[in-house]
């Protein structure tokens, strides 16, 4: 299957994880991917290796290296933005370096990302960016920072699907509930009370987010754009 055939790919935050599968899926459909890591060196050459795809090291806390990594691809079809972190615990402890740093990732990399992608995009060009569902619902103490970071991220898909439309390139943002991966493990302390919340009770796999990056990013989504698509076991619902 070559649905992506010859299409370019970067994905920031690709090592491990969502990230990971989103790379994983898009090689298998035929694209030229190119990722980006910052401290998982060796599981980004092994992904690497294994798909045919090309890491590179961009720490997204970094907005100008950041800037530079999208301007450097040249012209992209799709720019997926993954990279995300969480900082959790009582907001009157929170060390405030730790929640900019936070911001820096979650927030002002995926909008400089969207808007250098953008000036090179051609017709037809898809961004889209990894949220989270606790945009929308957050039932639990000690993350706001996160859930503020993922809520930004739903008025910039907004605003700059208005700049980008006119050029009828799309953005949209995935917003997954609890995903097995290394930052929520499905047999985690967080396990019953996250399950509690949903319908479906268990974690959801990374693949199933990267299919729903695959749809938004292909040719039947081309009028689906400054939307939120939530894919969470009802967890926000
Ligand atoms: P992981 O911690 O498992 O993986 C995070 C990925 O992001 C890694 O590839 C990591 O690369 C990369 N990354 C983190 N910080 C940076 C940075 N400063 N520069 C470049 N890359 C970076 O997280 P998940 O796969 O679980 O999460 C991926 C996204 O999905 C995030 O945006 C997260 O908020 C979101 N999400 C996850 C949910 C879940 O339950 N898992 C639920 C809802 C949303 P490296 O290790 O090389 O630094």
């Amino acid at each position: 299957m070559a649905a992506f055939k010859d299409k370019s790919v970067l994905v920031l935050g690709g090592s491990r994880g969502i990230g990971a599968a989103i790379v994983r899926r898009f090689a298998k459909d035929g694209a030229r991917v190119v990722f980006t890591y910052s401290g998982s060196p060796d599981a980004a050459h092994t992904l690497a290796r294994e798909t045919g795809t090309t890491a590179v090291q961009t720490d997204s806390a970094d907005r100008d290296a950041v800037i530079a990594r999208v301007r450097d691809s040249g012209p992209l079809d799709i720019l997926v933005v993954n990279a995300g972190i969480g900082v959790f615990g009582d907001a009157l402890d929170l060390n405030p370096d730790d929640i900019d740093r936070l911001l820096a990732i979650n927030v002002h990399a995926p909008y400089h990302a969207s808007v250098e992608a953008a000036r090179q995009m051609p017709e037809d060009g898809r961004i889209i960016v990894i949220g989270s569902v606790n945009g929308d619902r957050m039932p639990v103490p000690g993350m706001a920072a996160y859930a503020l970071s993922k809520s930004a991220l739903q008025g910039m898909a907004r605003g700059l699907a208005r700049d980008f439309g006119p050029r009828g390139i799309t953005i949209n943002v995935v917003q997954p509930g609890p995903i097995d991966t290394d930052a929520n493990p499905a047999d985690g302390p967080m396990k019953e009370v996250l399950h509690s919340f949903m319908a479906i009770k268990r974690h959801g796999r990374s693949d199933e987010v990267a299919a729903m990056v695959a749809y938004l990013a292909g040719p039947d989504a081309g009028f689906v754009t400054g939307a939120m698509h939530t894919i969470d076991g009802a967890f926000g619902a």
